[in-house]
């Protein structure tokens, strides 16, 4: 609200949102992990709720004046609830590692043995890396996919949870393109006694619609990022068992956190309604869709993905035998205005910096109406600059057609529209 405001006040920082604005747009956002929230989320997220100190919890607060923010955040939690059926909500973490952090600090000590998906088989950061928190106080050992299936291998989970009694078992992923079967996850945790966490960070809106596994009837404590799939703003939620809400929420505060982004929070609290709808649900399964769409396209076309295909909203593509590198395809493709991430395969012969892969996403363009023509088309597009790498006037050919497709389906409208607007009378 009131744009002209920030024009005034700090003209380099409204242009660079400006910018930032009309990239969104003018780009293909093939980035798995981001999306386009909406007015009315940002509207929560731009208001003056930030101002306000909330340490504590709803009617449980540190401070004086808190009867509004009491009113949103207990809104954040109960739909929270209702949408994933959890027994305990804590809306407080603000980004998807802190609720990791919350989550291992609440169910073990430092130096627990903990179990996380390796990071080259589409692990996060937060489930061990060395130079993460997770790989510094735990001692992190890591499971991986079967190298010819690709698909994580249970059974070998199995055998090294038996031999190496882990205090808690992670499932969940970045950059893994088939379904996670939670309640294997939950056989083996009760076979060695472990605590179950699941991190649903990527999956989250398409459980919310029921095209993929919960993990909520079977983990001890299940986090999620809300930026995601789930299209709310940037941070994280916890859910838990009943039996471990009192500590979930002693470690989130004063354990991990001071005090809650109640602006943020009431985003969250907006974009949990909007998730309860039958449009959100619409729009999961046509997620879905496109992403089948886009990988069935690309494999036409000669590429490999990881595990063969997607039951996800993204997909890995392989592209040793294009002979190009992750790296460089990332580069060429975002010279055409085409935004995608590099990213390992399993087993990959690569450094993680260079990388056999990128990583495709489907949740941000389907948020514009694309559907499955428009992947279709994309993939080509996608094979046309990777086909023709450094041939610039095949990347400008790419660019013009991105511009058509951005056109026909525009981001932030009316928004773009008022900036537009604000620069041109100072300007003048
Ligand atoms: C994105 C992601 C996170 C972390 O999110 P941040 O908010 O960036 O800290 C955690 N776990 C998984 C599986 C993720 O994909």
């Amino acid at each position: 609200m009131f744009p002209e405001k920030l024009l005034k006040t700090d003209l380099e920082v409204f242009k660079a949102i400006k910018g930032e604005t009309e990239r969104e747009h003018s780009t293909l956002e093939l980035i798995a992990s981001e999306n386009f929230c909406s007015e009315a989320v940002l509207a929560a997220l731009g208001s003056v709720l930030t101002n306000k100190y909330a340490e504590g919890l709803p009617r449980k607060r540190y401070y004086g004046g808190c009867e509004f923010v009491d009113i949103i955040e207990s809104l954040a939690i109960e739909r929270l609830k209702k949408l994933f059926n959890a027994e305990h909500a804590n809306v407080q973490p603000h980004s998807g590692t802190q609720a990791n952090m919350i989550a291992y600090f609440a169910l073990a000590e430092p130096g627990s043995v903990i179990f996380g998906l390796n990071l080259t088989h589409g692990g996060h950061l937060s489930h061990g890396h060395p130079v993460n928190f997770s790989g510094k106080y735990f001692q992190i050992i890591h499971y991986g996919v079967d190298p010819k299936t690709e698909v994580i291998d249970y059974d070998n989970l199995w055998k090294m949870a038996k031999e190496y009694k882990p205090k808690i078992i992670v499932s969940g992923a970045s950059a893994y393109p088939r379904t996670l079967y939670f309640d294997k996850f939950q056989e083996i945790c009760e076979d060695v006694g472990a605590y179950h966490v699941a991190d649903i960070a990527h999956i989250a809106g398409l459980i919310v619609a029921g095209l993929h596994p919960s993990p909520i009837p079977y983990a001890d404590v299940v986090t999620s990022t809300t930026h995601k799939t789930l299209r709310g703003p940037r941070g994280a939620v916890i859910m838990c068992k009943a039996k471990y809400a009192e500590v979930i929420d002693k470690v989130t505060f004063p354990g991990m956190q001071g005090g809650p982004l109640e602006h943020v929070i009431a985003a969250k609290a907006v974009a949990f309604k909007e998730a309860m709808s039958e449009e959100f649900k619409e729009y999961q399964k046509q997620i879905v869709k496109n992403a089948k769409a886009l990988a069935e396209e690309l494999k036409r076309l000669g590429y490999r993905l990881v595990a063969d295909g997607t039951d996800t909203h993204l997909m890995l593509v392989d592209l040793r035998n294009k002979n190009i590198t992750g790296r460089d395809a990332e580069k060429a493709l975002g010279e055409a205005n085409i935004t995608v991430n590099r990213n390992t395969i399993p087993y990959d012969p690569q450094k993680p910096f260079i990388a056999s892969g990128i990583r495709l996403g489907t949740p941000a363009l389907t948020t514009r109406g694309m559907k499955e023509e428009e992947m279709k088309k994309i993939a080509q597009l996608i094979h046309k600059v990777l086909s023709n790498i450094g041939n610039e006037k095949v990347y400008e050919e790419v660019r013009q057609e991105v511009k058509e497709l951005t056109e026909a389906f525009p981001l932030y409208l009316e928004r773009r529209k008022i900036y537009e607007e604000l620069l041109k009378e100072i300007e003048k």
